[in-house]
């Protein structure tokens, strides 16, 4: 999508890392972000991860999604109403790369719809319009009409390493709290290139043959069968069972 790609990486390998992040980030948010930006960079670099999705349909429009942003939010607990919504900040495009990814998305689009198949279709583009041509007409029209994060929220519990800001460890538990574990999307630190249900499923998989039965000692019979078979790690028979079904043969 970008020809220049390889000039954008090195110029995120030199920022600096805490200038595009938020101020409440102390030292452990930013070898946190460093750690990020490390694999960040191996995924721009990589022809085979996904770094933008253009879901397209036969509708009358479409969105487009930057999956690996750069740039970094807060979410701060609203110290005057303990009782309220934490405050919720996206700082979304605070860092100029994203900028330009969006702008090489909005290119790459008019390129897309100006091949032959797609012309046969008789595409118009409706917004932002033919006359807006310049990246920074471009830069305006995306940050002014984006919707932050597309659905996919995420890293507010991050599994990541406790000195990288992490909360939670590879065991889903919380560091520093016993007896509490986190099972949903918070814990991805980076968000995946595809839509999140199936991830959080997975997840939620994890969670449940690590720490369900050890909440739950006195469970019934049928969960005894079922907390056998993840304890041999068979969960191919663990989800016939659940399901009602019959163990496979092998
Ligand atoms: C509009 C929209 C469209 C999406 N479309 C897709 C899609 O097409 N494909 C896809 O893969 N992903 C999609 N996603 C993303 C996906 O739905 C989420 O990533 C996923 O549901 C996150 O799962 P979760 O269990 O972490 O959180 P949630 O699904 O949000 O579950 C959290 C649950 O906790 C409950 N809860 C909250 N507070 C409390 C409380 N105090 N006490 C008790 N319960 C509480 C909530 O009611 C909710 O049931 C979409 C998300 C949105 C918002």
């Amino acid at each position: 999508m970008l020809t220049t790609y390889q000039s954008l990486i090195s110029r995120v390998n030199s920022q600096n890392a805490a200038q595009y992040l938020p101020s409440t980030y102390g030292a452990a948010n930013i070898r946190g972000f460093e750690a990020q930006r490390r694999v960040l960079m191996a995924s721009y670099a990589s022809t085979k991860n996904g770094v933008v999705e253009i879901p397209f349909s036969g509708g009358g429009g479409t969105s487009l999604v930057h999956e690996k942003p750069l740039s970094r939010g807060t979410v701060l607990i609203n110290t005057s109403d303990r009782f309220a919504d934490p405050t919720v900040d996206y700082n979304t495009s605070i860092n100029p790369v994203d900028n330009e990814i969006f702008v090489a998305m909005i290119k790459f689009y008019r390129r897309w719809m100006q091949a032959p198949s797609m012309q046969q279709l008789g595409p118009q583009e409706q917004s932002p319009g033919s006359g807006v041509t310049s990246d920074q007409q471009l830069i305006s029209y995306a940050t002014q009409g984006m919707i932050s994060s597309t659905a996919h929220s995420c890293g507010t519990s991050a599994m990541m390493p406790q000195d990288q800001a992490g909360v939670v460890s590879p065991e889903l538990l919380v560091y520093g709290v016993t007896g509490l574990s986190v099972g949903d999307i918070s814990i991805i630190p980076l968000i995946p290139a595809t839509h999140t249900c199936a991830t959080v499923y997975a997840i939620a998989e994890k969670w449940w043959s690590w720490h369900y039965y050890s909440l739950h000692p006195h469970i019934d019979d049928d969960f005894e069968v079922d907390y056998y078979f993840v304890k041999n790690n068979d969960h191919d028979n663990k989800i016939y069972n659940i399901f009602g079904g019959s163990p496979s043969p092998d």
